[in-house]
């Protein structure tokens, strides 16, 4: 994304972008604004539930322009994550009747006091942190997890309610979940700041928009209800966004006859040198094993609340713990 001062403020021109597959450099220039649409930045994180792209694109691309970055303080975490891959197990398990139990066997949420109305039914925010605690202070397994049992529920209840769940167990933690619990554990999965949006999706920059789990619009204050993101695309992104941006454009190659070059052109240069610096692929999107070592570890804390500032860069140092197997 660039801007230029033609005679006046700054405003937002268009996008540079390469192509995943091939690492062509492309420009395109807006018609009337740029979206931002790029998601969360759970890939920040050692351990979240979001997928390999969710790198906070978006957030750092506004914050280059100027833009400020609201509440990232507010992350939410969901409790019951595989640990080999980040994949979320449904609330519904523990809907049905599943159990978390630390490794002493204890079922903590009621026998620790963390929540002894609701025990595992209780917010994500507060089943995330008990479950850190127990890890934390030695009750887990494996320093690392808990586990989520649900064998008492019974073959033909699970089958019918929960299948898809045995599946994950087994696909990826190599769990039979009718015969034996599944280790869990907190995971980073919804990032509640973001991109300062007022109602209309617009920014501090002239053109820029930002829509979606990117934005903060403020909808969720510093927590979220599950399943409550959806609807905060269609209302903030569908809704609003749209409407100033008009019918996307047919997109024009940069840079169109007898527009100058702007900036976007010294982009180009500088996107490929970035890219040949990443190594033989193509693309900047690494897999697991490359992930770098920046990353705020998701094992400290996990709630509502981080104790980390807004500003950019201030995250806490990596714990130095390893992430499990597979
Ligand atoms: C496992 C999981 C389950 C969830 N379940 C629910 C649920 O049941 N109900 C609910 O309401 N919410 C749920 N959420 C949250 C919800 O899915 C997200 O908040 C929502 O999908 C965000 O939508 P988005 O369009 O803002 O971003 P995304 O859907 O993440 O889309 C962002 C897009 O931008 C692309 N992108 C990113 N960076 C770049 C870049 N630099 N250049 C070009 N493209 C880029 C990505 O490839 C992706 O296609 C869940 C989230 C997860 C991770």
């Amino acid at each position: 994304m660039d801007r230029e001062r033609p005679d006046g403020p700054d405003r937002t021109v268009g996008v540079v972008g390469y192509e995943i597959r091939t690492g062509e450099i492309e420009g395109f220039w807006a018609r009337e604004g740029v979206v931002l649409a790029t998601g969360g930045l759970g890939q920040v994180f050692d351990h979240t539930t979001n997928a390999v792209a969710n790198t906070g694109d978006g957030q750092a691309m506004a914050y280059r322009a100027g833009v400020r970055l609201k509440d990232m303080e507010f992350v939410q975490s969901h409790p019951t994550t595989l640990p080999s891959t980040g994949v979320p197990i449904s609330e519904g398990v523990r809907g049905e009747g599943g159990i978390l139990y630390n490794g002493e066997g204890e079922r903590f949420t009621f026998e620790r006091g963390y929540a002894t109305t609701d025990g595992e039914l209780t917010s994500r925010d507060v089943v995330s942190r008990a479950e850190l605690t127990e890890i934390n202070e030695g009750r887990g397994v494996e320093d690392e997890y808990v586990y989520l049992d649900m064998r008492h529920l019974g073959e033909e209840r699970i089958t019918d309610h929960l299948e898809n769940i045995l599946h994950l167990a087994e696909d990826f933690e190599g769990v039979n979940h009718l015969e034996e619990p599944m280790p869990v554990k907190p995971g980073q999965h919804y990032q509640m700041g973001g991109i300062e949006a007022d109602e209309h999706g617009r920014t501090a920059v002239d053109g820029l928009y930002a829509a979606g789990e990117t934005a903060c619009v403020s909808l969720h204050g510093a927590n979220r209800l599950g399943r409550n993101s959806l609807p905060e695309l269609l209302v903030f992104g569908a809704g609003r966004a749209e409407p100033r941006t008009g019918t996307p454009p047919k997109s024009r190659r940069f840079p169109p006859a007898g527009r100058p070059r702007p900036r976007p052109a010294t982009l180009i240069p500088r996107l490929r040198r970035e890219r040949s610096a990443t190594g033989s692929r193509p693309t900047g999107v690494r897999s697991r094993r490359h992930r770098p070592s920046w990353r705020a570890p998701s094992s400290e804390s996990a709630g509502a609340s981080r104790p980390c500032s807004t500003e950019m860069g201030s995250t806490t140092p990596r714990s130095g713990r390893r992430s499990r197997r597979r």
